[in-house]
């Protein structure tokens, strides 16, 4: 896994202790990158499986089919190509992590988690090399016939076009991430490797990183009935009871247009920790009176209501205004006719 480097025996540096990214290389820099990379690998996706994601439907299908595209065998003489490289887009909180968490799930992929603004700043002069890095380490961990994904969240965070030093070191993370995307394609044969991008700014992309990507997908903000099934999601998956007889998952989406999984899966807990106030309220006494009595005490619940959402309902502003969510349907449709970036 180690790359060896030249004998120069500069170390990796934090913010404080930066230089540029062309001095010669040692092997404990390479551990250290290396040590860098295996951090970021994450297990979240054996936790996500399709299920758990509210609507979205006809995309799960489409993922599965082109990723099955991309894995199965290939008969001889032809040529299949699956997706390898895709680009979310769309609001915040939407679903776009979860749904590359699972898609890596279902892949038994190694799932490289990668928040393009946090690695850059930690290790400023070195993107280069650790994206390189990151790229040689995702290529080990598919020999055994598994693929990695690389999921680089906040990618516009890489291309805006502001001056500036830490803009310099965004800018060389992006050249290595598109040659790395580059390199693989031309190899002309299965390539285990998939990245996997996601942004709230398409429109701070520009054409060059969008031809890299087969396919820019935009997962929007929920219609009313994938919000009905995120509501069953959150408050099912945590075994809340819920009455039935008052509690209608589908008027509790009738109320919340415009609202994001993120924020859904908020009022879940919100109203879920008001319930539980209401039935506990002896719990503070308890904490104080010691820890022998707060442990054979037994938390009660109450099946929900409607009427517990009302007040939490209440003059709920959504995050994503309806201009921003038009916005990203007009870029969707301006790349797609030519007029975009
Ligand atoms: P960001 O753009 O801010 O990174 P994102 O689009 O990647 O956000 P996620 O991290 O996938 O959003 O979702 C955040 C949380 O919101 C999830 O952990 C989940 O609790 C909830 N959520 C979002 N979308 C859905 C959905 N479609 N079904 C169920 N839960 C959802």
């Amino acid at each position: 896994l180690i790359s060896k480097g030249g004998m120069d025996s500069k170390r990796v540096k934090p913010v404080e202790d930066h230089e540029a990214d062309d001095v010669a290389f040692s092997d404990e820099e390479a551990d250290a990158l290396e040590q860098q990379i295996l951090l970021l690998i994450d297990d979240t996706p054996s936790r996500v499986d399709w299920e758990a994601i509210g609507g979205l439907g006809a995309l799960k299908n489409e993922l599965k089919f082109h990723y099955g595209l991309a894995m199965a065998k290939v008969p001889d003489g032809i040529e299949v190509e699956g997706w390898n490289n895709i680009m979310f887009y769309g609001p915040p909180g939407t679903g776009k992590t979860l749904l590359a968490c699972a898609v890596a799930n279902k892949l038994s992929a190694t799932f490289f988690n990668v928040k393009a603004s946090q690695i850059v700043s930690k290790w400023v002069g070195e993107s280069g090399r650790l994206i390189s890095t990151l790229y040689r380490v995702a290529r080990k961990f598919t020999r055994d016939g598994r693929p990695s994904i690389i999921f680089i969240d906040e990618f516009d965070a890489l291309c805006k076009s502001r001056g500036g030093e830490g803009q310099l070191y965004h800018q060389q993370m992006l050249a290595a991430i598109l040659s790395e995307i580059d390199g693989f394609a031309q190899k002309g044969k299965r390539d285990l490797v998939m990245t996997i991008g996601a942004t709230n700014r398409p429109w701070d992309l520009d054409a060059a990183v969008l031809s890299r990507f087969e396919r820019r997908i935009l997962i929007d903000l929920p219609c009313t009935e994938a919000r009905a099934d995120i509501f069953r999601i959150h408050l099912e998956s945590k075994g809340i009871p819920v009455d039935h007889r008052s509690l209608s998952y589908a008027r509790l989406a009738e109320e919340t247009e415009r609202l994001t999984g993120r924020e859904i899966a908020r009022l879940c807990k919100e109203v879920t920790a008001d319930m539980l106030g209401e039935m506990n309220p002896d719990i503070p006494a308890l904490v104080d009176a010691g820890l022998k009595r707060i442990q054979d005490y037994e938390i009660k619940v109450r099946a929900l209501k409607q009427g517990d959402f009302s007040a939490a309902l209440e003059g709920l502003v959504p995050d994503t205004s309806e201009a921003d969510a038009h916005h990203y349907a007009d870029w969707g449709k301006a790349v797609s006719d030519g007029k975009g970036a």
